[in-house]
């Protein structure tokens, strides 16, 4: 099929069979600048220019996990690990709303050491204390209970990203956990009423076109509110550390293709494109992103969530940073997102 008419399908918010995802996904040259303008004209004309922040908060890299692909896995001795007290998380989030950041990102390792009724305090105290616009939760698989526990408290949102729609790479990859146990936490997480985040790992080796056609149509499937899309990025502490990092062109286009098919959904510009290429964000938000999540972890702990070697900002002040994002966004001729920046799907959203 030409691309041309697979680009006007997708367009049209139709949904695509793989293969025609497949050849999106094969676009070279003009074709990949015309999938940029598809996408970035669908981003704006459901989301508009809004390029919402969600300041970072890494609480965590202690994890009992050992995903081949991730420098916190628990066989990376070399690595100092930490943990913040509640006080610090509590402060760290203060200070990200005193720099206009009004949403929070509280991710970790899998750490076992934050129960469940920790995490919940947590979080209440950042929504009610703070005044946290909404709480969003990214540390990976725990209990239905557990996640039923923190949407009480207040929680909005949950990241969990399936990694690879390829089962068998999935196993590989992540030794003692399944993509059928992730998806089932998709589903639960869905259930609780949380808006919901996936995504996938562009370049992991062993994926194919194939593979990422299939991660593209499972987003499609579950209908994610949030999808992250990020380049692998080899850890020298890992045994993936030889392996080649995933492609710039392939990442955007997969983000592009997310997008098409995606038309409402929260799409970061992720930091691992950022620390890829100089410019990323700044492509990746021409390719359909329209969230930016800034790391808001005080230093020194930043610099030991080394998920992968040489991330994006992580010199610099937190409030420069911040300054640089929006010059970005209005170079862009695009907007900073204001309020909570709920999923234009739930009411009160956008
Ligand atoms: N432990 C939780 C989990 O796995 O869902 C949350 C933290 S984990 C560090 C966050 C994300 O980092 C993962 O979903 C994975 O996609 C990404 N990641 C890990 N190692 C990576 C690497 N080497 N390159 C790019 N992304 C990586
Ligand atoms: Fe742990 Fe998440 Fe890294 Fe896997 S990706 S080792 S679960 S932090």
């Amino acid at each position: 099929q030409e691309f041309v008419e697979v680009l006007e399908k997708a367009r049209g918010s139709h949904g695509l069979e793989r293969h025609e995802v497949i050849v999106l996904l094969q676009a070279r040259g003009e074709e990949v600048d015309a999938l940029g303008r598809a996408a970035d004209g669908v981003r704006a004309a459901f989301l508009g220019d809004e390029v919402h922040l969600r300041g970072i908060i890494e609480f965590s890299n202690y994890c009992c996990r050992n995903c081949l692909y991730c420098g916190l896995r628990r066989d990376n001795r070399k690595l100092r690990r930490y943990r913040l007290t509640p006080g610090e998380i509590l402060a760290a989030a203060r200070k990200a709303a005193g720099l206009g950041l009004p949403t929070i990102v509280l991710q970790s390792g899998e750490d076992p050491h934050y129960t469940a009724p920790v995490l919940a305090d947590i979080i209440r105290r950042l929504k009610e204390e703070v005044g946290v616009g909404a709480v969003t939760l990214s540390v990976g698989e725990r209990s239905f209970e557990d996640y039923r526990l923190w949407r009480e408290a207040g929680a909005d949102r949950y990241l969990l990203k399936h990694e690879t729609a390829d089962a068998a790479l999935f196993a590989r990859l992540r030794p003692g956990t399944t993509l059928q146990d992730r998806l089932l936490r998709l589903k639960w997480l869905r259930d609780l009423g949380y808006q919901v985040g996936s995504g996938n790992i562009i370049g992991l080796p062993g994926q194919s076109l194939e593979t990422l056609a299939a991660d593209i149509l499972l987003m499609r499937e579950l209908d994610v509110e949030m999808a992250g899309i990020g380049p692998f990025i080899p850890h020298p502490q890992t045994p993936l550390a030889k392996e080649p990092p995933g492609e710039l062109e392939l990442t955007l286009k997969v983000l592009a293709i997310a997008r098409l098919l995606l038309p409402r959904a929260h799409l970061p510009a992720t930091t691992a494109l950022g620390t890829i290429h100089p410019q990323g964000r700044r492509m990746g938000l021409c390719f359909g992103a329209n969230v930016i999540m800034p790391d808001t972890t005080p230093p020194p702990y930043r610099y030991y969530y080394q998920i992968y070697p040489g991330k994006a900002g992580l010199h610099e002040e937190m409030g420069k940073t911040l300054v640089s994002l929006k010059n970005l966004i209005f170079s862009l001729n695009r907007r900073v997102g204001s309020g909570p920046g709920h999923s234009p799907k739930i009411q009160g959203g956008m």
